[in-house]
């Protein structure tokens, strides 16, 4: 049975080097279908490495990816970290290549030192919270609009509802997330006992349910990275609102 990857990004997303310790090393080709699976945008040079614990995020609840380095006790080369996955049974694995195309370098039991790339963690971060303000902003403004999608990916970033926003709400739901931001509100991470029934966001008996709360004003399950405060997200601004079968869309960007 693998050991799950301890997501050490889910309690202090402002960790950015860990020293820890190489579990599995090994090429693509040589993982269970359903982790190759994961890879399948991934050059067929690269390899898989897991380690013990991580702070590097996997793409997942609408955020991508972190990159990075995996680096032998502070020696050349470091493995290169393209991509971060999550598979069903919890490991958590990064796949990239060594920087000296070597792979012979790197093995189980070595003791490794991980760099997350700080500038593009920040940026999804920022992203990332910015769309759990607007989810703030509709709960206040349009309580019985439900929420059925959210995508905090760079140049794509959106919130979804149920039912129809116009032009018109735009500068309405803009004026709330500019509060909400001036406010400078704690983003709040907090834990609840496996099985708690939350909402059907949150599937029950899946461990202990993670909730990311905007200043006490929502209660959302998410396993994603944040930054502490609203004021950090700099500012947001919503793109455009778009509808399509009933669904419509506040795409919207930070700076
Ligand atoms: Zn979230």
């Amino acid at each position: 049975m693998a050991v799950p990857t301890e997501a050490l990004y889910l309690h202090d997303a402002s960790l950015r080097a860990l020293t820890t310790e190489i579990v599995s090393y090994q090429p693509i080709s040589s993982l269970p279908e359903d982790e190759k699976e994961l890879a399948k945008n991934v050059g067929s040079d690269e390899s898989a490495m897991t380690t013990r614990q991580t702070i590097l995020y996997p793409q997942g609840g609408g955020q991508l990816s972190d990159t990075g380095t995996i680096t032998v006790a502070n020696q050349e080369p470091s493995f290169t970290v393209s991509l971060v996955r999550k598979a069903q049974d919890g490991t958590i694995i990064h796949f990239g290549k060594p920087s000296n195309g070597d792979s012979s370098s790197f093995s189980k039991g070595q003791s490794v030192v991980q760099r997350v790339d700080g500038a593009k963690r920040d940026y999804h971060s920022q992203l990332h919270t910015a769309g759990h303000i607007i989810g703030v902003a509709m709960e206040i403004l349009m309580p019985h609009m439900k929420e059925v999608k959210a995508n905090h990916t760079p140049k794509e970033a959106g919130m979804e509802y149920e039912g129809l926003l116009y032009n018109e709400h735009k500068p309405v739901i803009q004026a709330k997330i500019d509060e909400l931001v001036q406010q400078d509100l704690p983003v709040i991470i907090s834990w609840l006992d496996a099985g708690t029934v939350v909402d059907d966001r949150a599937k029950p008996g899946d461990g202990p349910v993670r909730m990311v709360s905007i200043g006490g004003l929502d209660q959302s399950p998410c396993g994603g990275t944040h930054v502490e405060r609203t004021g950090l997200v700099g500012s947001i601004s919503i793109r455009k609102i778009t509808r399509k079968s009933g669904i419509s869309r506040i795409s919207y960007e930070v700076k």
